[in-house]
């Protein structure tokens, strides 16, 4: 019952850790194409349905397709292989390493858990880089990560080690992103260039979004649609001004 135009379809997906149910019978639908907003109060479950498509926590009850195929038994590898990719909330780059070498991680590791899998992905990796120059010039270019490139990742701003970020996860050749809070500790001006960058990646790429985000000015200058959870459930959805001002959507809010 998945309409043609969604990519993504979540019905009816939960998940409990242990007694608390975390995400509560939740169904959404992405369009093709579409930035879709995801919004609520912190614990409200959004990290957990993240988890829940990305395969790291699957859901207990409930089905997720991507582009009709389920996806909610598969190990996290395999979803990323199926073109879905994602930054965390905190950064996750390796330290020391430099620009390149990290964005040249995202032609090859598909977010292992493990540092030291990663390590002789990334030796490997040096092997086969000629293969993936061309598109990870491109990822660089478009990012403008050029006059960092030999940097080591963590002596650059914050707000350029998360553009590292969307360039590693953008060099996977992903159809589908997901943003977790990619503005996170970031200053006006650094947002502002994030929003761009995420725009254009979309429009270069033709890329499907959902993207977490807590502030507001963002979401409803680049969220096609959102859909806001509170305690796990569903509390609202729709067009991205008209959900975030719908009165449980603030009553929520002003709760926490
Ligand atoms: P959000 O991303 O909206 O801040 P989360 O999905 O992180 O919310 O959390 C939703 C609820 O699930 C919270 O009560 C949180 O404590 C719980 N939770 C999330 N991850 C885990 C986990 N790995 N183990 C136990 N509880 C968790």
């Amino acid at each position: 019952n998945a309409s043609p135009e969604q990519v993504l379809v979540c019905e009816d997906v939960s998940r409990w850790f242990g007694g608390l149910q975390a995400v509560k019978s939740i169904s959404i639908g992405i369009r093709q194409g579409e930035i879709f907003g995801l919004v609520g109060p912190n614990g409200s479950g959004k990290t957990t349905l993240v988890n829940a498509i990305t395969g790291f926590y699957p859901p207990q009850q409930g089905t997720i397709r991507f582009y009709g195929e389920p996806i909610n038994r598969l190990k996290p590898h395999k979803v990323a292989m199926q073109g879905i990719a994602r930054t965390f909330q905190n950064v996750a780059l390796f330290k020391g390493m430099s620009v390149l070498d990290n964005i040249l991680m995202g032609r090859h590791i598909f977010m292992r858990p493990s540092a030291l899998a990663s390590l002789f992905y990334w030796w490997w990796a040096q092997k086969e880089e000629i293969a993936h120059r061309e598109k990870v010039e491109e990822i660089i270019d478009l990012l403008q990560l050029e006059s960092v490139r030999d940097e080591p990742v963590d002596v650059i701003p914050l707000g350029m080690q998360k553009r590292v970020e969307l360039a590693r996860a953008l060099c996977a050749e992903p159809k589908f992103l997901i943003l977790d809070e990619p503005m996170a500790g970031m200053n006006q001006e650094e947002k502002e260039y994030m929003v761009r960058f995420i725009l254009d990646a979309q429009e270069a790429l033709g890329l499907t979004v959902l993207l977490i985000e807590h502030h507001m000015d963002v979401v409803t200058a680049i969220c096609d649609r959102v859909v806001v959870l509170n305690n796990g459930e569903k509390i609202a959805e729709g067009p991205a001004r008209e959900a975030i001002n719908d009165p449980a959507v603030v009553a929520a809010y002003i709760g926490k």
